[in-house]
């Protein structure tokens, strides 16, 4: 029997179709939204809710307490995954205090919730490489000393230590998993490698803008989200609970990304300039990638 929060996300969608073939039961946290938001779950709750019922969808939100404590009291878990979160760095920026809101206390009133009502569940807290920030050492281990950079990187520091916190001081089993970039279809189109997918979808079918990329040189550890969904389920099935890194161990930049991507609709890219001056352009020499220097 499992909860998992941000069941509507990348990563709720793929744990939650890993779980409901293993024959779990499985309640997903769902909050309130002026339109539908269950398009990566739609065809599960076709498949596992209306048919055998193993899918159930709970409203509920991390800022609020109380929608957490009805949760966990009716649905009574086994394992709780927390994916929920404001999961967008550039955002974080714009608005830091609900960043830490959601992303920061909503894991800790998760745990405090399950403490309080003493359930034996299993916790499951998704932390992110983006914590290490500027990190002293290469590759980071779960030991690396944290040095987060941004308000997102910092609410994640923050639920990863009250999640390392409730382990030692309660007993509690809470696994933090810290996740490199992972990615797949179901990544936010406001994410690069979406935004870049699309966009080479878009110029495929005729658009005629190129597409416009911030910091081309950037480096990312980017595995698959799916396989990832594999490494947290095994943590969670650990004999004791304890902290992991999960990454590939290579490192792509932003221009190979796009390299792959027109390749897939066999355009070439040729690249001319450098830094802010950087395009990269197709065989008939029409402009297809450029930087925003914004
Ligand atoms: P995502 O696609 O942005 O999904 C976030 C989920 O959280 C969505 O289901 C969203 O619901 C939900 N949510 C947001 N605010 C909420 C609130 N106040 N109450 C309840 N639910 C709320 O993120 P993801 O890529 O699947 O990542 C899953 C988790 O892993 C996140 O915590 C993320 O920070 C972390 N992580 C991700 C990566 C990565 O590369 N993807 C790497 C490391 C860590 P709506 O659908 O309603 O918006």
């Amino acid at each position: 029997n499992a909860l998992i929060t941000g069941i509507t996300g990348q990563d709720g969608s793929y744990l939650a179709e890993l779980l409901l073939h293993r024959g779990y039961r499985v309640c997903g946290l769902v909050r309130r939204a002026s339109s539908q938001n269950t398009a990566r779950i739609d065809h599960l709750y076709r498949e596992f809710g209306e048919l055998d019922g193993r899918l159930r969808l709970e409203p509920g939100d991390l800022c609020d307490a109380s929608s957490l404590s009805h949760v966990l009291a009716t649905q009574r878990p086994d394992e709780i995954y927390n994916f929920a979160a404001q999961s967008h760095v550039k955002m974080s920026f714009e608005i830091p205090v609900y960043t830490a809101d959601v992303t920061a206390l909503g894991a800790m009133r998760l745990l405090e919730a399950l403490r309080e009502l003493g359930l034996e569940a299993k916790f499951y807290q998704a932390s992110s490489s983006e914590m290490f920030g500027r990190a002293s050492e290469t590759p980071q281990t779960e030991t690396t000393p944290l040095y987060p950079c941004n308000p997102y990187a910092a609410a994640k520091a923050y639920a990863f230590h009250m999640t390392r916190t409730y382990r030692q001081a309660y007993g509690m089993f809470a696994v933090n998993g810290i996740l490199f970039n992972h990615e797949s279809p179901r990544r936010g189109e406001e994410f690069v490698t979406r935004k870049i997918t699309r966009a080479v979808a878009e110029i495929a079918h005729g658009r005629t803008q190129p597409l416009r990329l911030g910091n081309l040189d950037a480096g990312r550890d980017w595995g698959y989200a799916k396989d990832y969904m594999d490494a947290v389920w095994f943590m969670m099935q650990q004999q004791r609970p304890d902290d992991y890194v999960i990454a590939t161990g290579e490192c792509h930049t932003v221009r190979q990304w796009c390299d792959l991507a027109f390749e897939c609709i066999d355009l070439q890219l040729s690249w001319t300039g450098e830094g802010l001056e950087q395009r990269g352009m197709g065989p008939d020499g029409r402009v297809l990638v450029e930087v925003d220097p914004r």
